[in-house]
């Protein structure tokens, strides 16, 4: 995989290939499991052999991890192949014996970002070093906390910092295991754009199969590298055994992988985008006039329902509308998805114009 994509600067000074490609299993087993799979991630485009060691198992009386022996099986893992390590920290005697024994990158859980007090607690064991940090997104989707973090980590002084979206748990039933939430992560680029942002197609998918799309939507958002969970014999890992890949399936996924460029400076190419984004924003101006003419409407509404005391929420024939919506939508090739957010969004609008009436 090869790019001339602006690296980020720790990545650059690192030398670190775009996209940088985290990979290793979800947790070290064995002395042996931890060097067959880095010894097959040798020579790839894997630049950095990640391994839990203490694993947070969401409920008691699984697999916890090997512990602090893993660390000396790390070692050797770079000994052998010249990879850099990476394992997950989720206390202060985590991050000393983590630096005693030369691991080089350290990883928050998505259970730790949660936790103000864990990740002070790790952020002030951290103080001084030059370690890479990566902080994976907090299990819920709330972009604040995620910040929080990054922050706590930036105050005390870490330089090589970067985050893991690994995706949000939600109640609801979705194909994903932690369900993406694309744009929470493409707002925590917006507001730091310098920092590294890395996907964890693994830990969103929660199955093998998907994870070579996750993969490439992340490429094609403009994502800066991929942690993906490898194992020799992933049916039988002791801890996410359906998400894992072998090393070869790796190879290949990233082999198929397209990187896209930034941008490219070709003349007829910047003309036709331009033409384009001339549509779109006329396009964008017609749906602001269009929006406003349809609130100015509902407005009508609310004083005729004012006039004769009636309720502003008719549930009938909004799911009328909506259920119309949804299948003209798909005559337009738009996604049930978006029609019920954006119709959900127009519908709340005009019962806020209708209740300002109401109540004027
Ligand atoms: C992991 O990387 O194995 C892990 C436990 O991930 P997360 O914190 O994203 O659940
Ligand atoms: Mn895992």
């Amino acid at each position: 995989m090869k790019n001339s994509k602006q690296m980020k600067k720790w990545l650059d000074d690192l030398n670190l290939s775009h996209p940088l490609v985290i990979a290793g299993p979800c947790s070290a087993e064995t002395e042996q499991q931890v060097l067959k799979i880095a010894i097959d991630l040798k020579d790839t485009d894997v630049s950095i052999f990640r391994a839990g060691i203490w694993k947070p198992r969401t409920r008691p009386g699984m697999f916890e991890g090997v512990g602090a022996i893993g660390l000396k099986w790390l070692q050797k893992v770079k000994e052998h192949t010249g990879l850099l390590t990476a394992v997950e920290v989720a206390n202060s005697s985590h991050v000393k014996l983590a630096i005693e024994h030369g691991i080089d990158v350290l990883w928050i859980g998505a259970r730790s970002t949660v936790s103000p007090f864990i990740v002070q607690e790790i952020a002030d064991s951290l103080h001084g070093t030059d370690k890479i940090v990566l902080v994976k997104n907090p299990v819920n989707p709330d972009l604040s906390l995620w910040l929080g973090g990054i922050e706590r980590l930036y105050t005390a002084n870490i330089k090589k910092l970067g985050v893991i979206h690994r995706g949000f748990s939600t109640y609801e039933k979705s194909k994903y295991r932690n369900n993406p939430e694309w744009q929470i992560a493409i707002e925590l680029q917006s507001k730091f754009p310098d920092l590294p942002l890395i996907c964890d197609p693994s830990h969103i998918a929660g199955r093998r199969d998907l994870i070579f799309n996750l993969s490439q939507r992340a490429l094609d958002l403009n994502y800066d590298g991929l942690m993906i969970e490898t194992h020799c014999d992933p049916d039988n890992a002791w801890s996410d055994a359906a998400q894992q890949v072998t090393p070869s399936a790796l190879i290949d996924i990233m082999k198929d992988l397209k990187i896209r460029e930034m941008t490219i400076d070709k003349e007829e190419y910047q003309n036709q985008l331009d033409g384009y984004r001339q549509k779109i924003d006329n396009s964008d101006q017609l749906l602001l006039e269009i929006l406003g003419k349809r609130m100015d409407v509902a407005e009508k509404i609310g004083l005729l329902k004012k006039s004769n005391n009636v309720a502003v929420l008719q549930n009938k024939r909004w799911n009328e509308i909506l259920g119309k919506m949804i299948i003209d939508g798909e005559s337009h090739g738009l996604s049930e998805e978006f029609i019920l957010k954006i119709f959900k969004a127009i519908h709340q609008e005009s019962i806020n114009h209708q209740q300002n009436i109401l109540n004027s």
